[in-house]
């Protein structure tokens, strides 16, 4: 219900100190996520999902990153995104999210020249906020590893498979670490979405 309420350390919760409570979908998201549950979210834009699961995304770099001291290399989180336009705008909200506490995201999308992209995922990256197709292009390039990734965000993953990148969502995520929490945000939930589901998340994952 508060912010205080979610017990988040006082850096992660920077981010939303223009808001006066989390929003709907983000205390109904944190707490579960938070204790790594797979969650799925029926919500559309402008419900502050975003942070509902980008907050968690941050937490989760935070907690690894205390447990095995490792510096900062592969990421640790990835963002599946439909288009660049979306992807752009959550790796805004992510960068400014993580800047208090030096989690570092990086956005990649295609229509535009890779080497930019290919250096930053080089300097070491925690989260990685990409759309489907330049992500796959970069990852069978072999610069960019997905092994370490043990928390997975699938953006408006109807929107996703409507404009026919199941092929690519399926190769991406085979990618990850096999040991992973997984978030699914979709505005409907269609057969291919529901498969999706089944296939990847647990079997029983927190429905909202
Ligand atoms: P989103 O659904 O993530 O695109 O967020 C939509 C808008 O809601 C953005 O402008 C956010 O800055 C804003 N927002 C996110 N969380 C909150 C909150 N807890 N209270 C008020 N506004 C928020």
């Amino acid at each position: 219900e508060s912010f205080a309420e979610s017990r988040l350390p006082e850096k992660v919760l920077e981010c939303c100190k223009n808001f006066s409570k989390p929003s709907p979908i983000q205390s109904r998201a944190w707490p579960f996520l938070l204790d790594g549950r797979d969650f799925i979210g029926i919500a559309e834009t402008g419900s502050g999902k975003t942070l509902a699961f980008g907050v968690p995304a941050i937490m989760h770099v935070l907690s690894k990153r205390k447990s095995k001291m490792s510096k900062r290399v592969n990421p640790l989180c990835l963002v599946l995104s439909p288009t660049r336009e979306l992807a752009q705008q959550i790796s805004d909200v992510l960068c400014d999210a993580g800047k208090p506490c030096d989690v570092k995201s990086i956005c990649l999308y295609g229509g535009t020249s890779k080497g930019p992209q290919i250096s930053s995922l080089k300097s070491g990256v925690d989260i990685v906020i990409g759309t489907p197709g330049r992500l796959k292009d970069l990852i069978e390039m072999g610069v960019c590893c997905l092994k370490e990734v043990s928390f997975v965000v699938l953006d408006e993953a109807d929107r996703m498979l409507d404009m026919g990148f199941e092929l690519e969502v399926r190769s991406i995520l085979s990618q990850t670490c096999s040991v992973r929490q997984m978030v699914m945000f979709s505005a409907t939930w269609p057969l291919l979405v529901h498969q999706l589901a089944q296939e990847f998340m647990d079997p029983n994952p927190i429905k909202v």
